[in-house]
């Protein structure tokens, strides 16, 4: 047994640095739910055998390099779980045992990451996640980007905290992985994950862009004003201007506590944001008080998890596609099922390793859920179930469109024709994307007909299309060709960042765009640059580095890039006539400055062409301390990076 307690241990704790510290969770929760149930039974029978480092023992989650640490005036705790109707009755045994008169409030569980936020004298002050319970993460920039909290309050007490949960609203999240899947970046397990990447980021802008929201469930402090209910706090919040979490309604029995969990339950799949549950709060303060907490959670509260759904089918087919740089990508097609709010008939496989894995096969009759209730994956396959004569899947060994010999590296199967139709169409189709050249009117039908019809064969012939061309084709008329000849045109004027970001050299998303642009200032610099020169650049990785150098020593390529430069393309960054004194630079901020605000002077910095970085490494060029100064000065102390203040700042800068 001590064998197993420690084998889980060690497992669970793994676990949870991929999912609280990573944001990338390596098992479904219900998978991790079902392993800490197994070690708190083992513990509970053996207590000898309990670590003192189990997962049993503590809230998740750490302090991430780079932030600053909050310990928390009041602890944030984490919430008892449980999986059935017998455990919401036995919670309830536990506390009508002492109060027969409590009174519970039943509330959505929403999906996403913990904070707090102070405010003082209505003014919005702090903010921090949740961490270890005790001491967590400063996100104050970050959570100034969500809108739905507010940043200053009427009628407020002196002080004021606040807790609630950030969320990214399903929509966005879907929206968000579809991109990241076209520009070749690694996607979000679900949108909790999604939503804790995103406010924990050092850049406050890229936290900005996420749409993240927020909904109110607690609260931890109000100086000067007493309540006697939870139901109470909530309207007060609420009357403060507080989104607070909707949904929270009194019950005195459980039998109608637990009817109202189902009722949620069964929303679950119309609601714009992810819930893993309900939670059931005694709603009187006293009666909380007296019956306190444990290490860990509440005894006064009980967070019901809702069972994953999943429904079993039968795989029809495994139908290879080929990506926009040429990665085959197997996909699932199955009997259609009605699934967490919609019919469901396909699902990724992302790689054959995985397809292996799973030991999944035409034929079978496999289970399906959807990641996060939206995205639609193969869990597993029923070999019990399994028919006579089926055979285990292989990639193909050509091209299922241009007959090209694939190439294998590692699980990724790639086509390296850089001519492939399927590529090409799809590289067209980023090409004119909104984020990229953004060519209003040229949709994906557009540029297959396009292609079809052998008018063009790269987006360099975008630019050499003829009204009388397009005008003659189906669905075109005259005004139409000349809506989408002058969007063509407009789009000459695309920023360098766009047309690198547009190239789609694999792991250049826009944010890389916009570095590479700022650091090279022309396209001809970028090209030439060497792969050791790319690595010094905060944000490019080797893997990125060798991608950029890889497509610029393609004779195809530059061939490519000849003809986008003759059709009068951004090839120099023009968007800043502002100075060039910090190119080249990274700076980081710590501590208050004297007068300017860290926005303030994260954009005088970035208008002299430096960068503004939210943690100390060997990369940054100068720390820039201001009172009160943190970790992050001693870390610059540690690596010897000159550390100046806001006076040596300005004079840099020449200002007086
Ligand atoms: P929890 O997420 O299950 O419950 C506590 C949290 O619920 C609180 O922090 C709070 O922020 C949130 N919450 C949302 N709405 C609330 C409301 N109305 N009232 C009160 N709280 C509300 O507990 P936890 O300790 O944060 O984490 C455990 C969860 O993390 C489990 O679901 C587990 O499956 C998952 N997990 C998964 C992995 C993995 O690898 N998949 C690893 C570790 C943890």
């Amino acid at each position: 047994m001590k064998k197993r307690i420690n084998e889980l241990t060690d497992l669970l704790n793994e676990y949870a640095v991929k999912y609280y510290v990573e944001d990338n969770p390596v098992v479904s929760d219900y998978e991790y739910d079902m392993l800490l149930r197994e070690l708190k039974s083992l513990e509970e029978q053996y207590p000898q055998f309990r670590r003192s480092d189990s997962p049993t023992q503590r809230v998740g989650g750490a302090v991430l390099e780079g932030f600053e640490s909050v310990r928390h005036e009041v602890p944030m705790e984490s919430l008892q779980d449980a999986f059935s109707r017998e455990e919401i009755e036995e919670f309830d045994r536990r506390v009508k045992g002492v109060f027969p008169t409590a009174r519970y409030a039943v509330e959505l569980k929403i999906d996403g990451l913990s904070v707090e936020a102070e405010y003082v004298n209505g003014a919005f002050v702090r903010a921090a996640t949740r961490g270890d319970g005790v001491v967590g993460e400063d996100i104050t920039e970050n959570m100034k980007t969500v809108r739905a909290l507010p940043l200053s309050i009427k009628n407020a007490p002196p002080r004021l905290i606040v807790r609630g949960e950030v969320y990214m609203p399903k929509k966005t999240f879907a929206e968000l992985n579809a991109r990241r899947e076209e520009n070749g970046e690694p996607l979000f397990a679900n949108p909790r994950n999604a939503a804790a990447g995103s406010l924990r980021q050092l850049d406050s802008r890229i936290t900005a862009q996420r749409n993240l929201s927020i909904f109110v469930f607690n609260l931890q402090l109000c100086e000067g004003r007493e309540f006697s209910s939870h139901k109470q706090t909530l309207d007060a919040l609420r009357e403060y201007g507080f989104p607070v979490s909707p949904y929270y309604t009194l019950f005195d029995s459980i039998d109608d506590a637990w009817n109202e969990i189902q009722r949620l339950g069964e929303e679950r799949s119309s609601l714009p944001f992810d819930i893993d549950g309900a939670v059931i709060k005694t709603d009187d303060l006293s009666m909380r008080a007296a019956m306190g907490s444990t290490s860990k959670y509440p005894k006064w509260a009980i967070a019901y998890k809702y069972p994953p759904e999943e429904k079993e089918t039968v795989l029809r087919e495994i139908r290879v596609n080929v990506g926009r740089t040429g990665v085959l990508t197997p996909l699932a097609i199955f009997d259609p099922v009605f699934l967490a709010g919609s019919t469901v008939s396909k699902a990724t496989l992302h790689n054959k390793d995985l397809i292996a894995e799973k030991d999944i096969r035409v034929g079978d009759t496999v289970v399906i859920r959807k990641a996060g209730d939206i995205i639609p994956e193969v869990v597993r396959s029923l070999p019990e179930k399994r028919p006579e004569g089926t055979v285990e899947f292989t990639m193909p060994s050509h091209c299922p469109d241009c007959g090209s010999v694939l190439v294998t590296e590692g699980p990724i199967t790639r086509c390296d024709n850089s001519e492939c139709p399927a590529q090409l169409i799809k590289n067209i189709i980023h090409f004119v994307s909104r984020d990229a050249m953004d060519i209003d009117g040229m949709g994906t039908s557009i540029v297959e007909v396009f292609v079809e019809q052998g008018m063009i064969a790269s987006a360099a012939d975008l630019y050499a299309l003829k009204k009388d061309e397009i005008a003659g084709l189906d669905r075109f008329g005259e005004k139409s060709a000349d809506n989408l000849l002058r969007s063509i045109e407009d789009s000459r004027t695309r920023g360098l960042d766009r047309l690198i970001y547009a190239l789609g050299i694999r792991q250049v998303g826009q944010k890389a765009g916009k570095i590479l642009a700022k650091q090279f200032r022309s396209m001809d610099a970028l090209a030439a640059a060497s792969e050791e020169e790319l690595c010094v650049i905060e944000d490019v990785g080797p893997i990125t580095a060798h991608y950029i150098r890889e497509y610029f020593s393609n004779p195809k390529n530059l061939l490519y890039l000849e003809r986008l430069k003759a059709a009068g393309l951004n090839f120099e960054d023009t968007s800043e006539e502002a100075g060039t004194k910090f190119s080249g630079k990274t700076f980081v901020l710590t501590g208050a400055l004297p007068t300017y605000t860290r926005d303030e002077a994260s954009r005088l910095i970035e208008a002299e062409g430096g960068k503004v970085s939210g943690s100390v490494s060997k990369k940054t060029s100068y720390v820039v301390a201001g009172e009160e100064a943190g970790s992050k000065l001693v870390k610059a102390q540690t690596l010897g990076i000159p550390v100046i203040d806001e006076a040596e700042l300005r004079r840099m800068l020449g200002i007086n």
